[in-house]
């Protein structure tokens, strides 16, 4: 029986809160429903405004817009990420600059920022891999030091913390995706957070096509007029009403995939003691959501064989990111800073497992013990 890589999760709320909405007569953006996932996003990042967009990549673009980012700008970023990171910046005609992971959570390495800094530089973008926090507090000090933006690439975080902090509410802006691979979910869609005061009020005119139709609906002005350069980021309700039934839900979520996070965790610990793989690795001031479970082969491994060998057992598995600096658009886009080699070796060795929800124990067995035989017996 094959065993799928990934399994979108539904609460069963979804359909009626869509039928709500579509009683209701409001399919436009910012409904009631938008009202509630944004509420729920500020209850539990403490961020100054939330705002559902259509994608992370979305609320990415709009960060830039809100930075105010100019050509010629640089953005330090790491390369092991998704191509919306470093694509919010280069719509501006900035410039990427990627720095090396860290060896243990695969997040940009705090300690290669400050060197990478130059007059152009205007903002640091940490991701949160695996929904597995960044060195924040570090990163802050850096910025603030040096005056500049930190925007979280939190897509894979939601529900995560660092320090007890909620990833998201961090930096000045995060950004959530509810892409249908995350763990909260409405097929697309992404949530800007704004955890400055002073700009919630500028994120809510390039939300809304550079007006202040925001205000104007709040009762704080008599007619909504053009303001600045904006566009439209936000979803419908029905996308809306969707992601409401999964917000509520998204405590059991993330404990419901925690416990298969553990228990694959458990099952591999046998294989690592061999020195056959390795397992993520989650420092102690983070809370993760169990996004994801990687395994890292051995440098010597060839990562195709185990895949191909999983497959051969109906086992769906995926490597990651190509990393940004060796693909054709970041090596034309972009410009690296120092060397790459935690970047480098990792992404090739890096291979995420089958984790969703409904996803049994014995499932999980029998996906280690095939990797156990491929590794044990080459
Ligand atoms: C999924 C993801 C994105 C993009 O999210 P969308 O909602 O699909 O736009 C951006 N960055 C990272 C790190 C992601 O994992």
């Amino acid at each position: 029986m094959q065993i799928l890589f990934n399994k979108p999760y539904i609460t069963g709320k979804e359909l009626y809160y869509i039928s709500r909405a579509h009683e209701m007569g409001r399919l436009a953006g910012d409904g009631d429903f938008t009202a509630n996932c944004h509420h729920w996003m500020e209850q539990n990042s403490g961020c100054s405004r939330a705002l559902l967009t259509h994608s992370c990549t979305a609320a990415l673009e709009m960060a830039a817009l809100l930075l105010n980012i100019q050509p010629g700008d640089e953005v330090i970023m790491p390369s092991y990420t998704f191509v919306s990171t470093a694509n919010a910046f280069v719509l501006r005609g900035a410039i990427p600059i990627f720095v090396d992971i860290r060896p243990d959570t695969l997040n940009i390495n705090e300690k290669r920022i400050e060197a990478a800094i130059t007059f152009r530089t205007k903002a640091i973008v940490p991701v949160h891999y695996a929904g597995v926090a960044c060195e924040m507090d570090e990163i802050m000090a850096i910025a603030r030091k040096h005056d500049l933006f930190v925007v979280e690439d939190a897509a894979q975080g939601v529900m995560s913390k660092y320090k007890g902090r909620a990833l998201g509410g961090i930096g000045d802006l995060g950004a959530y995706s509810f892409h249908e691979t995350k763990n909260v979910i409405s097929g697309e869609g992404g949530a800007l957070l704004v955890n400055r005061p002073d700009f919630v009020r500028q994120a809510e005119i390039i939300r809304e096509k550079g007006t202040d139709r925001s205000r104007f609906f709040r009762g704080e002005v008599d007619k909504y007029t053009w303001q600045s350069a904006g566009s439209s980021f936000l979803p419908g309700e029905l996308i809306a009403a969707f992601l409401w039934a999964q917000l509520q839900e998204a405590e059991s979520i993330t404990q419901t995939r925690l416990s298969a996070w553990n228990y694959y965790h458990e099952l591999l610990a046998p294989l690592e003691a061999l020195g056959l793989l390795r397992r993520p690795i989650i420092p102690t001031e983070c809370q993760h959501n169990a996004h994801m479970y990687y395994i890292l082969l051995p440098e010597q491994k060839d990562r195709q064989s185990v895949m191909d060998g999983l497959k051969a057992q109906q086992i769906n598995t995926v490597f990651h990111y190509v990393p940004l600096h060796s693909s054709p658009a970041g090596q034309q886009l972009g410009r690296v800073h120092g060397n790459m080699t935690n970047t480098d070796a990792l992404s090739a060795q890096l291979i995420r497992l089958p984790l969703w929800i409904g996803i049994s124990q014995t499932q999980q067995e029998r996906v280690c013990s095939i990797l156990d035989n491929l590794l044990m017996n080459p």
